[in-house]
């Protein structure tokens, strides 16, 4: 980091920080928010319209981490705010069922198609988690198969990651997960159909699930290749395992029924999360009708949760979706093939060795030539580059996910003006992209 200077100071931010870090670890509620990748302050936000964000020194930046996906049409949507007011008047949580929660599941079951019943949740960790026990209880087997560089939540058994390459048990890699919690994972690489098809040799008859991100974008955005989703569901279908997809940031993104809707590959189990909620904390998960039957109080699998399907959540996913047809991803997906192109073509001026990868409107720019097939791929880039192209543009009031492992996020709101503002501080970034060391 030392190669990289700060081009401006945030003096109300790093008071804030200074605060925080006193008394919350790290300073943030969630590690990556701290900047610790990039280095420098983290920005403390105070508001947030269209596609603008303002930080508590009054800077203002063009949104492109949209709270890490969920904000698909901007920050304040008049419609998304207005139908929360409404709930919010009404009370914020009953402990009961109520007819918001199933107008919410109904909406999803009519979007995704393989999507038979649902459970709503709070986070995505709490679906993944929930999916995997339920994977479990309904095999009666104990193993999971995921892949590395694929996050799922901080789920115990889900941090569990490879190291080096091939199928092998998953070691505690976080202190604080046990070798138990993490001894029935097998974690692959990416994009490996190879590898699966190994580890259900070695393990027959042990294995409940196979999970993986529908379109991965924990190790910056990197899509399955052509049939890659088909062969785990035909190997999971062939052993008697469940294909579980993870589209907690995929679902609702990637098109009107997310990843599904763009690969048509039909899962047993799904998680969502993030778009669903609007801004809100809302996640569910989801799936064949005679697996979510396994679940309490239908059957045996206890799964809970005291504000699962809260009502001011709920209105604003339903809101939020309700706004997402056609016309709105046509417009997420061509701002963000613009914003592609702005990029590549700075970069490729300066001579940066770069690969843009896209799924859908996702996408990350990695800074090495590409494709990025896995995790390995992913980590060989040159992210000291990335470090100061991060910093340039924040300088310049473009605020990118602060790390280069990440995907970037664009909404509806981002317009000709928000776009503009881009491409304007890019050949800066790209220059500073290229003359960085490392
Ligand atoms: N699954 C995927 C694919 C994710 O990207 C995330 C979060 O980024 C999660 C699960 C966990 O969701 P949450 O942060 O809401 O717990």
């Amino acid at each position: 980091m030392a190669c990289v200077s700060f081009p401006y100071d945030a003096p109300v931010s790093q008071t804030l920080f200074d605060r925080a870090s006193l008394v919350t670890p790290g300073g943030v509620n969630s590690p990556v928010r701290a900047f610790r990748a990039v280095g420098g302050t983290p920005r403390f936000m105070v508001s947030g319209a269209g596609p603008y964000l303002t930080d508590a020194d009054g800077r203002e930046y063009v949104d492109l981490v949209c709270s890490w996906g969920p904000m698909i049409l901007g920050h304040s949507h008049p419609e998304v705010i207005a139908a929360v007011q409404e709930a919010v008047a009404r009370g914020t949580s009953f402990g009961t069922p109520g007819e918001g929660e199933v107008a919410l599941a109904e909406e999803i079951v009519a979007r995704v198609e393989p999507v038979e019943q649902v459970r709503l949740v709070s986070s995505g960790t709490e679906a993944t988690m929930s999916a995997i026990r339920l994977a479990r209880g309904f095999t009666g087997r104990a193993k999971v198969v995921k892949f590395a560089g694929c996050y799922h939540g901080h789920v115990d058994a889900l941090l569990a990651s490879a190291g080096s390459g091939v199928a092998t048990f998953g070691l505690p890699d976080t202190p604080g997960v046990t070798g138990a919690q993490a001894g029935d994972t097998i974690v692959l690489p990416y994009n490996d159909l190879e590898a699966v098809r190994a580890a259900f040799a070695a393990h027959p008859g042990e294995i409940a699930c196979v999970i993986t991100e529908a379109s991965p974008g924990n190790m910056g955005v990197v899509p399955p290749l052509d049939g890659f989703n088909a062969g785990l569901k035909e190997l999971c279908a062939a052993h008697g395992a469940l294909y579980v997809s993870d589209e907690v940031m995929t679902g609702f993104r990637t098109s009107k029924a997310g990843w599904f809707g763009v690969d048509g590959v039909r899962p047993d189990l799904m998680t969502f999360g993030k778009v669903m909620g609007g801004g809100f904390p809302a996640a569910a998960f989801g799936g064949r009708a005679d697996v979510m039957a396994h679940l309490a109080p239908a059957g045996p699998v206890y799964q809970a949760g005291t504000l699962s399907g809260n009502p001011v959540a709920t209105a604003a996913g339903l809101a939020q979706l309700r706004l997402l047809d056609d016309a709105a991803y046509a417009k997420v997906n061509a701002a963000s093939a613009e914003i592609r192109g702005l990029v590549s073509a700075a970069l490729d001026k300066e001579g940066v060795a770069h690969t843009v990868q896209a799924a859908s409107n996702m996408f990350s720019v990695f800074f090495t030539e590409g494709p990025v097939r896995d995790y390995e791929d992913a980590k060989r880039q040159e992210a000291f580059r990335f470090t100061a192209f991060f910093h340039s543009m924040l300088a310049q009031g473009v605020y990118l996910p602060p790390s280069a492992f990440e995907s970037w996020f664009v909404s509806t709101a981002h317009d000709t003006q928000a776009v503009e503002r881009i491409a304007a501080a890019l050949p800066a970034a790209a220059r500073a992209a290229s003359e960085a060391t490392a």
